[in-house]
């Protein structure tokens, strides 16, 4: 797959067209700031996405140009989002991918919620390199 354009928005993305109601999505939490939905492919017996209603492509983007006020109502939209789900007392894990080495497929800043279960190890045990990686280009 090849990897996003981590310099220009793609308003194709497929999250823009969720934003956009073009495709459908589970909503669970939803305010000025922020969508949260659930994972087409979960990972974990809950895994749901938050995005900023902004077009920022990564955290890198998001943090270097969004408001504060963005940015603020997006993680607090995070933490009602782990409350709707009822996940603050048994835990949660949240991951955010930017850039080739975390392997971002959707071009647009997205939080993911993993829970319901232990989620294991915080990381793949192999960074030195003895498993081999995915086809990156
Ligand atoms: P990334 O690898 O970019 O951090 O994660 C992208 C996530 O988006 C993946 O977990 C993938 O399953 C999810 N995803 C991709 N397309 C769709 C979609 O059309 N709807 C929903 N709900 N999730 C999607």
């Amino acid at each position: 797959m090849a990897m996003p354009d981590y310099k220009n928005y793609d308003d194709n993305n497929i999250f823009a067209m969720i934003l956009r109601g073009d495709i459908p999505n589970k909503t669970v939490y939803e305010d000025d700031h922020a969508l949260a939905f659930h994972d087409i492919n979960p990972q974990a017996p809950v895994h749901v996405l938050v995005i900023p209603k902004g077009k920022y492509i990564s955290m890198a983007d998001f943090t270097a140009n969004a408001s504060a006020d963005e940015i603020a109502g997006f993680w607090r939209a995070v933490g009602k989002t782990t409350e709707a789900l009822g996940l603050v007392e048994p835990g949660y894990r949240l991951l955010a991918n930017h850039g080739p080495h975390s392997h971002q497929e959707v071009p647009h800043l997205h939080v993911h919620i993993l829970a319901g279960k232990f989620v294991g190890p915080m990381l793949m045990r192999d960074w030195e390199g003895k498993i081999d990686m995915p086809n990156m280009d």
